[in-house]
């Protein structure tokens, strides 16, 4: 009995994009279990090592109960008035003395979507700063806008249903059986006996463990692949001729792009056989359904964007889209990367309307009664581009909310000393994040479980998340945190969050903001939510129960007519080429058992016996020349810094000449060596490739 909760909440796993669905145990007010939730139809019961455990990190000793201000070096427990008065303060005279947009924003996709959209709000039409953007450009801004380049909108396409009504799967650079676990449940070949799962992945994992065909390519030459295999479709005639002429612009400017990708070229340069090319190629005409779903390996590219949209064009040439079982399918990285997305003022004004659609624009503030003067026609800095703009001492105040940057970001060094010419830092984290810090002021935030709202997952389902213990000591959810801190501005809380208590008064606004566009909200209701387990947008009169799939018959296209695009696309080579200083290649991902920068897991007894420290994997052969085995310690340098004391792991799964280091842990920091190429399109950094050197310790 001391064991058994008093009761069981209903919520939603706060870690990654699948979004599965559990219970919170809670006894004596504090969570002791977490249990999945058998009528959920994304995880069916079950739940992976993380969200097993989830309950754990809500009494870790890295939790922050009050806020902070730093005073004679230290970070000092302070009272909320104060703190609020402090940073209000300083943003006012920063505000005053170089304008609003010397404040830069950087959210997460770790915030539910009444917080996301409040947050935004706030930063663009109350600070009026437009330098604002999250960490999910660290994840999932290539798959954004390789979506508006081809289809007009972002919005992932399918379901989790696909999986299992495809005939073929792609899975590309996603090696879901360690980043999205439960996801690999709906692989099964219950409906489709003969259903085919390809792996496409320049290292060999857990997933392609699982594939009926493993394809190991060259790193980065996937866009050179996927123009390769349409070079072979149209050579062929495997196009779905009707599909193409009724919904795509763009076949003739393709085909002609595309000569320079004929199939030995494509095979030089991916190190795929010419056989094994037209045999990729032939699965999307030969089959009825087939699904490319990627993720990291595909979009943190400094060719990501296009990437993203030389996969979608294989779909649309073979009309692979809008059916079940067929479609392009991004798979997300945060539980709530999509409510950033969809809430917007990051990538796009909210509900995806765009930057610079004064029509778009005129509307939204109509339906929120603000003067249009105040919304802003241009996206500001994207994430990267705000850190440069700190290191020219353009912006000089930076508030982080809830994510980690001195772990998460490339070229830690630099970040390191570019974050230090901030007059004023400012961290909103529920866990002491190495940011946190090194922050000038914190605000102490309440975490998944200590908290109410929505998350959207990969599939656009959005899932109900419920408060099921208190916020810890004097922390406050993110949504009263914003809320609080815009009452220190003038008139600011009066005209966006008139009246505003709770988080439903934020759903019930954007709901109102959605309604009509492609990420349709209207018809959702906190109730249908837990009714339902979760309810894929759009949702609205017509549509009560959502939507499985994006773009079959009777949902177009959001270009202006109705007709998505082909992209014509280059293959470059590697953003850092290997030389004779750094002649090997770094290849950065995760594990089942950490989360991200380990805020929230590093305190988990049970996750950190599974996964208690950094490794590089390392092929026999580079072991053999560096007399190093499994077990023994080495260090990698670039040319921006080294790290040390890494645990060997000798492997076939990576190919000689090439490392891979998971990027979870501030002990081993990885991102000391990873560079700063970006995706021009995106602004998504190019984690994957990095030239290193390897030293035996
Ligand atoms: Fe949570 Fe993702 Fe694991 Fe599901 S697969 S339990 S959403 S971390």
């Amino acid at each position: 009995d001391e064991k058994k909760p008093d009761k069981w909440v209903f919520s939603t796993c706060g870690y990654c994009g699948v979004g599965c669905g559990l219970y919170i145990g809670v006894k004596d007010g504090k969570a002791i279990h977490t249990k999945g939730n058998p009528k959920h139809n994304v995880n069916m019961g079950t739940l992976c090592p993380k969200g097993l455990s989830e309950h754990d990190m809500l009494n870790s000793p890295d939790r922050i109960t009050s806020p902070l201000i730093k005073k004679e070096g230290v970070l000092s427990a302070s009272s909320w008035d104060e703190t609020y008065t402090k940073v209000a303060d300083e943003f006012k005279r920063i505000s005053k003395e170089h304008g609003a947009k010397a404040i830069g924003v950087i959210g997460t996709g770790q915030l539910l979507t009444e917080e996301f959209y409040t947050l935004g709000k706030f930063v663009q039409l109350g600070l009026g700063t437009n330098n604002y953007d999250g960490n999910t450009t660290l994840c999932m801004a290539s798959a954004v806008m390789g979506y508006k380049q081809s289809l007009g909108s972002d919005g992932p396409v399918g379901s989790y249903e696909d999986f299992t009504h495809a005939d073929t799967i792609f899975l590309i650079g996603a090696n879901i059986a360690d980043n999205h676990p439960i996801l690999t449940l709906h692989l099964n070949k219950n409906k489709k006996p003969n259903k085919k799962v390809i792996v496409i992945d320049p290292r060999a994992s857990k997933t392609s463990q699982m594939a009926d065909l493993f394809v190991p390519i060259k790193p980065r030459t996937d866009l050179a692949l996927y123009n390769g295999l349409a070079y072979i479709i149209m050579e062929q005639g495997w196009e779905d001729e009707g599909y193409v002429k009724a919904n795509t612009n763009g076949y003739k400017e393709l085909k002609k792009h595309l000569q320079n990708y004929p199939p030995q070229e494509v095979s030089n340069i991916t190190g795929i056989d010419v056989k094994t090319l037209y045999e990729l190629a032939r699965e999307f005409s030969a089959q009825d359904a087939v699904l490319s779903a990627w993720t990291m390996g595909v979009n943190q590219s400094f060719m990501g964007t296009d990437t993203v949209s030389a996969i979608i064009n294989l779909h649309l040439l073979t009309g692979q889209i809008g059916r079940e079982g067929a479609g392009p399918f991004s798979i997300t990285g945060q539980c709530n990367a999509m409510g950033t997305r969809e809430t917007g003022f990051t990538s796009s004004l909210p509900g995806y309307r765009n930057f610079g659609d004064e029509a778009a624009l005129q509307e939204y503030a109509a339906l929120v009664n603000v003067p249009e003067e105040i919304i802003p026609r241009e996206r500001g800095y994207k994430y990267a581009e705000i850190i440069d703009a700190i290191d020219r001492g353009e912006i000089k105040a930076l508030w982080i909310v809830a994510t980690n940057p001195l772990v998460s970001f490339v070229n830690q060094e630099k970040l390191r000393s570019t974050l230090a010419k901030l007059d004023l830092l400012v961290v909103q984290d529920a866990f002491m994040s190495d940011t946190a810090e090194i922050a000038d002021i914190v605000f102490s935030a309440a975490t998944w479980g200590e908290k109410e709202g929505v998350y959207t997952n990969s599939e656009r389902r959005c899932n109900r998340a419920n408060k099921a213990v208190e916020p810890l000591g004097d922390s406050k959810s993110d949504f009263d945190i914003i809320l609080e801190f815009s009452k220190q501005f003038d008139g600011v809380n009066e005209m966006l969050f008139n009246g505003w208590e709770k988080p439903i008064d934020a759903f019930n606004e954007w709901k109102k903001v959605s309604k009509g566009q492609l990420c349709d909200y209207s018809g959702i209701t906190y109730e249908l939510l837990e009714q339902e387990g979760g309810i894929q947008w759009p949702c609205n009169e017509e549509r009560p129960l959502g939507t499985k799939r994006l773009y079959s018959a009777d949902i177009a296209f959001t270009t202006k007519d109705a007709k998505a695009n082909l992209i014509c696309a280059d293959w470059f080579p590697m953003a850092e080429p290997i030389s004779p200083a750094f002649p090997a290649l770094l290849n950065t991902g995760r594990t089942v058992e950490q989360w991200h920068t380990r805020t929230k897991t590093r305190s988990i007894d049970i996750l950190n016996d599974l996964a208690p420290e950094a490794w590089v994997d390392i092929n026999p052969e580079d072991a053999d020349v560096l007399k190093v085995k499994s077990g023994d310690r080495m260090a990698v340098s670039s040319a921006r810094g080294r790290v040390e004391d890494v645990v060997v792991r000798v492997t076939q799964s990576v190919r000689a000449g090439n490392i891979f280091i998971p990027f979870h842990f501030n002990t081993e920091l990885v991102n000391t060596l990873t560079n700063d190429s970006f995706c021009p399109k995106s602004g998504e950094p190019n984690f994957k490739q990095t030239a290193i050197q390897l030293h035996s310790a």
